[in-house]
C-alpha cells in the first residue's frame, strides 16, 4: 500500500480496533478464517457481474473510487444510479453477516459516498448496505454525523499508518472475542505484559516531556 493512500476497506479495521488495522495494515499479518473467507467468496461473486440497466436506474458494479482530499482509494461493490436532473447515486455494500449496532460498516460506506461526491461532483445522501446472511438491505443515511465520525476514522487511520507503531489492545474485550487475529494478537498476554509500558516509557518519554511532567508534580526544572 501507498503509505500515503488508504484503501477504504481498512477503515473497518480501524473502526474496530486501531490495534487491528495495524497488525494488518503496518505489521502485515493476516489470518482468514471461515468469515473472512466467505466475506471474500461473496464479493467476488458480486463484484463479477456487469453493468445493467433496468427502468430508470444504472447498475455498476466493481466501480473504482479514488478521493485526493481524504486520501483513499477502494472499490465499490454496486453503485446505483437513478436517472434524473440530477443524477443521484447510492453506494451499496455487501456483507457476509447481520446488521450490527456498532457503525463501521456504515463508515466505509460513507467513505465512498465521499469519494463519488469527489470524482462526481454531487452530493450523496443515501447508501445501503446488503447483509448476505440475512437478506436484508438496510439504508444509510449520510448525515453530519456519520461524515463526522468517517473523517474521524480517516483521519486516525492515516495518523497510526504514518506512524508505524502498533498500539495496546482495545480495551472492549467483547471485540476480542469476535476478532479475526485473537490468536496472533495475544490481546491478554499483551495486558499482563507491563515490560512493553516499561520500554515506552524509558526510550520514547522526551526529555521536555520529562521536565514536563516533573513540573506538574512539583518538582523544580533543572
Ligand atoms: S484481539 Fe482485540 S486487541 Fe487484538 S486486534 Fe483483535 S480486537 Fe484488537
Amino acid at each position: 500500500m501507498d503509505e500515503n493512500i488508504l484503501s477504504i476497506s481498512t477503515l473497518q479495521h480501524y473502526a474496530y480496533c486501531p490495534r487491528q488495522f495495524a497488525l494488518i495494515h503496518i505489521e502485515q499479518v493476516w489470518e482468514e478464517n471461515r468469515f473472512t473467507a466467505e466475506g471474500r467468496v461473496l464479493h467476488e461473486r458480486v463484484d463479477s457481474g456487469v453493468a445493467e440497466q433496468r427502468r430508470g436506474t444504472r447498475y455498476e458494479r466493481d466501480v473504482l473510487l479514488c478521493s485526493k482530499q481524504y486520501r483513499l482509494t477502494g472499490k465499490m461493490d454496486l453503485l446505483e444510479i437513478e436517472q434524473g436532473d440530477p443524477l443521484k447515486y447510492f453506494p451499496v455494500e455487501y456483507k457476509r453477516g447481520k446488521p450490527k449496532v456498532e457503525g463501521w460498516d456504515r463508515i466505509q460506506v460513507c467513505a465512498q459516498a465521499l469519494c463519488i461526491e469527489e470524482m462526481r461532483q454531487t452530493q450523496v445522501d443515501t447508501g445501503a448496505i446488503w447483509y448476505w446472511e440475512v437478506c436484508k438491505r438496510e439504508p444509510v443515511i449520510i448525515d453530519d454525523a456519520l461524515r463526522k465520525t468517517t473523517v474521524e476514522a480517516i483521519d486516525g487511520a492515516h495518523t497510526l499508518l504514518e506512524s508505524g507503531k502498533t498500539p495496546p489492545p482495545t480495551e472492549n474485550r467483547k471485540r476480542c472475542r469476535a476478532c479475526s487475529l485473537l490468536d496472533l494478537c495475544g490481546p491478554n498476554t499483551f495486558r499482563r505484559d507491563r515490560s512493553a509500558r516499561y520500554i515506552d516509557d524509558e526510550l520514547f518519554t522526551s526529555p521536555l516531556q520529562s521536565t514536563e511532567n516533573d513540573n506538574e508534580n512539583g518538582h523544580d526544572a533543572v
